[in-house]
């Protein structure tokens, strides 16, 4: 079958995928330009995509052969899963292998900004650094002090386990309480938003992006938060009112900000980089060898599962296909 891969991956995973395929991969390390899939699709069976390729409808209409899709990540905003449901289409994700590496990256953004770590890279590496004083650079403490988790999904809970290393409080607040037992274990205590937006010092995201989620977290939310809050954005760009966002540390309402997801990704918001108070990452979450290996792996296994016609280990929609309507 004929299969089209829209950005790098390992090519171990490649040789994987031309076991018996014929197989395309976009070997340039930047999002496959829309003009480019649409026309190329029109004699694919299957799309290993990834979470930059909008996979709508337009799309499905320009793809009458495709039989599977393996997204190359556990979010899947990006796929209207309604419509590839409507022509029978699988749709899978890599739940689980990202886990890690991204609540070490949330982490890593807790304690930079806290700590004020690349404000101070920048200050040091541009001569600014002239001698020791006492009350320079100071920063605020991460231990002790209580974590939000909106979204205590598994990359939420990943964070979780990391925050009893710092002997941190965590309250979570999500869609579903966890059963007393899971909430003992974990020591983790639930919260309404209101409540955890209001006492907590770091406030962690780890929702998937969704009609529910988008602008979760606007001004009228920003305004709950603590003066000396942190609000740290692994999840997706949206999830954020970022305009409000930078008014709130612009106008130092709140102490600071870590970023890893953009509203109008790649695009900045206005008047965000020229903050101090906010530590700015290119969505690298899952970026580790590792873990792109695995997510890698994982895609092309869902996808090889679909192709086969067999229930891709990870598919989101397989009750919408194949239960009788
Ligand atoms: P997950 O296990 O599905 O966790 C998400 C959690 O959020 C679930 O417990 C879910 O509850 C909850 N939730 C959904 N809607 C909610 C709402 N409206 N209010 C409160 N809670 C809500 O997903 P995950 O694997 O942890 O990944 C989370 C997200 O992180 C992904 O969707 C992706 O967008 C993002 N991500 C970003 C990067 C990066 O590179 N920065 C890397 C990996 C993942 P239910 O199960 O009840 O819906």
């Amino acid at each position: 079958m004929k299969i089209s891969v829209t950005g790098r991956i390992p090519e171990e995973v490649v040789s994987l995928l031309r076991q018996g395929h014929e197989v395309e991969v976009s070997v340039e390390d930047r999002p496959m330009d829309r003009q480019r899939l649409l026309a190329s699709i029109g004699d694919r069976e299957g799309l290993l995509s990834m979470i930059t390729d909008r996979l709508d409808q337009e799309l499905l209409d320009r793809a009458p052969c495709l039989k599977m899709i393996a997204n190359c990540a556990v979010g899947y905003d990006n796929i209207d899963l309604q419509a590839g449901s409507a022509r029978g289409i699988p749709v899978s994700n890599t739940p689980g292998v990202l886990t890690e590496a991204t609540a070490d990256l949330a982490f890593a953004l807790i304690l930079a900004t806290a700590r004020r770590v690349v404000e101070g890279d920048r200050r040091t590496r541009t001569g600014q650094f002239k001698f020791f004083a006492p009350f320079l650079f100071l920063g605020t403490e991460v231990n002790g002090k209580t974590l939000g988790i909106v979204g205590l999904g598994r990359i939420g809970k990943a964070v979780a386990r990391r925050a009893r290393g710092f002997d941190m409080r965590v309250v979570y607040h999500d869609s579903r309480r966890i059963e007393a037992s899971e909430e003992k274990a974990l020591d983790v205590q639930y919260s309404d938003l209101k409540a955890l937006l209001s006492e907590a010092d770091f406030i962690s995201l780890h929702v998937p992006l969704s009609p529910e989620t988008r602008h979760l977290i606007g001004p009228q939310e920003l305004r709950s938060m603590k003066s000396t809050a942190y609000l740290i954005n692994t999840s997706r760009g949206p999830v954020v009112d970022e305009a409000a966002l930078v008014e709130a540390l612009r106008e130092k309402r709140i102490s600071g900000a870590g970023l890893d997801v953009y509203e109008h990704e790649p695009a900045l918001a206005p008047g965000l980089t020229e903050l101090e108070n906010v530590v700015l990452l290119p969505h690298v979450g899952s970026a580790t060898v590792e873990t792109r290996t695995n997510m890698a792996r994982l895609a092309a296994e869902n996808l090889l599962a679909g192709l086969r016609g067999e229930k891709p280990p990870n598919c989101l929609n397989w009750d919408a296909i194949t239960k009788p309507k």
